[in-house]
């Protein structure tokens, strides 16, 4: 019996998807072998990654003028590959910082190059006529969603830099406007495929400028020449985030996504705003629809909570340990029957402990 696993990544994937990849797991369209076993330069795998690749561009409306990358190196890679691509020593970059993940690839860029902090919170975003942008800054960078405290941008700052965002919690959970962006990146494992593959939509003026020490697989115009295969890719993640597009298509796309996304996560804020023992600290109007985080005002319940919520096949609820509490990650493959299933159990544990 599968449970509804809230896990903030590696995450649930959709079931059609696991069941279709379980029946042709030891012969894959009759080639005798797994798609794991296949050369990634054979016809077979080739028309996987085209596939993968125009399913992606249509889902999100990826205009002409921006490349596909699948890169290795999760998402955390891109920290320094973004330095090394767009900047020389010396160069100046903006950065946001909204919590975890923003401070990593603050981190990593600070390596590299000069970082400007614009702006600095943990449960809300500055107002964007607070940010102290510079005015020499080769791009701004974002962290559109931030998994561990669960704040989303749901507007973007006006610049005429380059906007570089870091997905990895929130791609493909709605339609967005990518020309908003230079370059958007996202680890497969939240919201795409399995671990193992990360993906870079950038735009193609943004290619080909890249320090000359640049590693060859940091570089974005290697996977741009290459398709992608300089070397070899991780095939398995590749084959079943194409699969995830699909099953993405035929349940309406990115619109269909949002709808349903907006409405599970409302299930949950509205179910913790009204309750007496439950608290959620992120500024309503930049609240995650992936990444639920709560609170609870007894603390002393916490164990309870984590363990009655196990045994009612409720998993991996336990927030990050750097910010307490609990986290419901809801990405795309979390059924809505799911979040009933947690609001059920949410009101039931507060009726019986409190
Ligand atoms: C998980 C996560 C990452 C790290 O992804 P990796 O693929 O493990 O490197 C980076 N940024 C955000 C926002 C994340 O949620």
């Amino acid at each position: 019996m599968r449970a509804f696993n809230f896990s903030a990544g590696p995450a649930m994937l959709p079931e059609a998807v696991m069941q279709e990849a379980q029946a042709e797991f030891l012969d894959w369209q009759n080639t005798g072998m797994s798609v794991m076993e296949m050369s990634h330069r054979s016809p077979e795998f080739m028309s996987v990654a085209h596939e993968m690749e125009a399913d992606l561009r249509e889902l999100m409306a990826i205009p002409d003028d921006y490349k596909v990358l699948f890169t290795h190196g999760g998402a955390s890679l891109q920290f320094a590959g973004i330095p090394f691509n767009l900047t020389q020593p010396g160069d100046t970059v903006d950065y946001c910082n909204t919590g975890v993940w923003s401070a990593k690839a603050i981190k990593e860029a600070s390596r590299f190059v000069q970082v400007n902090e614009v702006a600095k919170a943990e449960t809300t975003i500055p107002d964007f006529d607070q940010w102290q942008l510079s005015d020499n800054a080769k791009y701004l960078h974002i962290c559109q969603n931030e998994t561990i405290t669960g704040v989303e941008f749901q507007s973007l700052p006006d610049t005429d830099k380059p906007i570089i965002a870091d997905f990895s919690s929130t791609i493909l959970s709605r339609p967005i406007n990518v020309a908003d962006y230079g370059l958007i990146y996202a680890g497969a494992q939240k919201n795409i495929g399995p671990a193992g593959l990360a993906i870079v939509i950038v735009r193609e003026d943004l290619i080909g400028h890249a320090r000359e020490t640049t590693p060859t697989l940091m570089n974005w115009q290697t996977y741009d020449q290459f398709e992608s295969m300089f070397n070899t890719p991780a095939t398995f993640a590749w084959y079943l985030a194409g699969k995830v597009f699909k099953w993405l298509k035929a349940q309406g796309g990115l619109d269909a996504m949002a709808t349903l996304n907006e409405r599970k996560a409302q299930k949950l804020y509205t179910l913790i705003d009204r309750s007496g023992l439950y608290y959620n600290e992120v500024a309503p109007s930049v609240r995650s629809w992936m990444n639920v985080t709560f609170k609870l005002k007894d603390e002393t319940l916490n164990q309870a909570f984590l363990t009655e919520s196990r045994e009612a096949g409720l998993l991996s609820l336990r927030g990050h340990k750097t910010y307490g509490g609990m986290r419901a990650s809801i990405y795309n493959a979390m059924p809505e029957a799911g979040v009933d299933a947690l609001v059920d159990f949410m009101q039931a544990f507060e009726q019986r402990h409190t």
